[in-house]
């Protein structure tokens, strides 16, 4: 029993250093992590897996419901998709990315440089996956590669927000208009945007999430 204790407490601890690690550095500082210790990112995932079993309602599930009620037609590209839960729950074609494969559906690589052609989906997820500091390389690769007036859903967890109002309207200044925000969540909030142009080149200095960090349990 000691020994499982001792066991849990080490995963516990390397999952908090990882998590930090993806939330204080850039996308692609997150991409040489995993690539060059695969483990870290299963080790990663099943911390992930065992934070989201203390919420009252998965994230995902919002946006999975969001799909539902629009046509199955529609192209998405799912960012940081994790275990492809949304692709497995939609008739829609879903392009999963995400840094290691967790399913075979998974295309691997940095979500900052996606393999898709321009203006090619009409749906751009982020679900609690707006890690990388690089936020604005993030969004705007997630901007070049949806439809004009094609949708961006943003899921992140309620906390990392330091001033709504401000980032709603950095987004603005990234070719984002806000379609509706539901804040009603303390645990996460659900944001969806139409693009309404291409990315500014310019900084957005309100573009600012605070990192998710966990507490020592
Ligand atoms: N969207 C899924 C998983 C969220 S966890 C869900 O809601 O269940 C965040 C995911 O983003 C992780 O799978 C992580 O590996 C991925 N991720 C983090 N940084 C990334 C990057 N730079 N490129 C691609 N995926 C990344």
């Amino acid at each position: 029993a000691l020994r499982a204790r001792m066991e849990e407490r080490l995963l516990s601890a390397r999952f908090r250093y990882l998590n930090q690690q993806l939330y204080t550095g850039s996308s692609r500082d997150a991409a040489r992590l995993f690539r060059a210790d695969p483990t870290a990112f299963h080790l990663y995932h099943r911390g992930f897996e065992r934070q989201m079993r203390r919420w009252p309602e998965r994230p995902v599930q919002r946006i999975v419901r969001y799909l539902r009620r629009r046509p199955a037609s529609l192209v998405v590209a799912d960012f940081g998709c994790g275990d492809c839960t949304l692709a497995a729950s939609v008739r829609n074609r879903v392009h999963c990315f995400d840094l290691v494969p967790l399913s075979p559906r998974v295309t691997v690589c940095d979500m900052a440089e996606v393999p898709l052609a321009d203006e090619s989906v009409d749906v751009a997820v982020f679900c609690l996956a707006l890690m990388g500091t690089n936020l604005q390389e993030i969004l705007g690769e997630a901007n070049r590669v949806l439809k004009l007036g094609g949708t961006l859903m943003v899921a992140e967890v309620a906390s990392r927000f330091e001033d709504i109002h401000t980032f709603l309207k950095a987004m603005a200044q990234l070719g984002f208009r806000t379609v509706s925000k539901d804040l009603s969540s303390s645990y996460f909030y659900v944001l969806e945007f139409a693009k309404t142009g291409p990315c500014r080149a310019s900084p957005a200095p309100g573009l600012r999430l605070r990192p998710c960090l966990y507490k020592r349990r």
